[in-house]
């Protein structure tokens, strides 16, 4: 299975649960050159949509892959790249969805959002997870660096088309970089840029893995806080150290509090429940499903909860 060209993982995401990845273009081509970016700078630096690798050669793996397992929770196309530089990526989501139950998710810069023929393309997914990093063109310079033409105000507008067109499930991340985007005014210019969009989820995150330059640092812990409360959105980092903001002792409470502010997928409930050292995760998402104050979502099988 290792010689998969493809098709990787399955990966453990905190958010996603064991995430299969498809990769539609070669390493690092993107439009984009993040200060943050883990695979180091980008040297494939494009704009230019284009057929990378045949719809067909993937769907192969694919389908050579769920020959042996279906040990995954969801099918991400992720690639270590920019995604939608793939002009197949439309074709691709539809001929995955054909072969599997499973929900099929995109990760994305969003830059290319400003293009009608990527926002149609997609809606086909069941899941679409952009990025908005800046909230102008100054702050997307430093942080995400993009090719030449694109311009923020037109990425902007075509990522606010997209949430008010897409029915699935459309969780945004804002990567929150130290003395760049996380003072308190900027954090207020992201609270009104997201009034103007429509998602089910916003995450916060921070540099927390090597960067591709040196001088990138992760956020305070109080400027994340701040940000969460400011923003209503739920950071990474704390869903990883179990902080999840609930300072109550009993295990089951604590859960039943924080979706009472937050829906909680099944691997974020269970993650959260490790990180406090609960013994049997599983049987208390059972008492969950029964609880008759807990709404249980069955999204494409997996499991959100909310409080009613
Ligand atoms: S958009 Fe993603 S792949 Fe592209 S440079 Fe930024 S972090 Fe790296």
């Amino acid at each position: 299975m290792n010689d998969f060209k493809y098709v990787f993982g399955p990966i453990p995401s905190r958010r996603l649960g064991r995430s299969l990845g498809i990769s539609p273009l070669p390493k690092k081509t993107c439009n984009y050159s993040c200060i943050y970016c883990q695979l180091g700078r980008t040297d494939k630096m494009t704009n230019k949509r284009q057929e990378f690798y045949k719809t067909e050669d993937i769907i192969a793996e694919f389908k050579q892959y769920l020959k042996d397992s279906d040990k995954f929770d969801i099918v991400t196309v992720v690639g270590e790249g920019e995604p939608t530089l793939a002009a197949n990526l439309g074709e691709l989501v539809v001929a995955l969805k054909a072969l599997t139950d499973k929900p099929v998710a995109v990760i994305t810069n969003g830059a290319l959002l400003s293009d009608p023929q990527v926002r149609e393309e997609l809606c086909h997914a069941d899941m679409v997870l952009p990025s908005l990093d800046a909230y102008n063109q100054e702050i997307s310079k430093k942080i995400d660096r993009p090719y030449g033409t694109i311009k923020f105000e037109e990425e902007f507008e075509g990522l606010k088309k997209f949430t008010h067109m897409y029915e699935g499930e459309l969780w945004l991340e804002i990567m929150l970089v130290d003395g760049i985007n996380d003072d308190e005014q900027s954090i207020l210019k992201f609270r009104e840029l997201l009034k103007e969009l429509k998602y089910d989820r916003l995450y916060l995150n921070t540099p927390v893995r090597p960067p591709a330059e040196a001088d990138v640092n992760v956020v305070s812990e109080e400027r994340m806080r701040y940000a969460v409360e400011t923003l209503g959105g739920i950071s990474i980092e704390m869903m990883s150290s179990g902080a999840f903001f609930s300072e109550i002792e009993d295990d089951y409470e604590a859960v039943k509090s924080i979706i009472g502010r937050h829906p909680m997928n099944q691997f974020e409930v269970r993650g959260f429940l490790e990180s406090r050292d609960v013994k049997d995760p599983e049987a208390m998402m059972e008492q969950m499903k029964k609880d008759e104050a807990i709404h249980v979502i069955d999204y494409k099988g997996i499991l959100t909860f909310r409080l009613k």
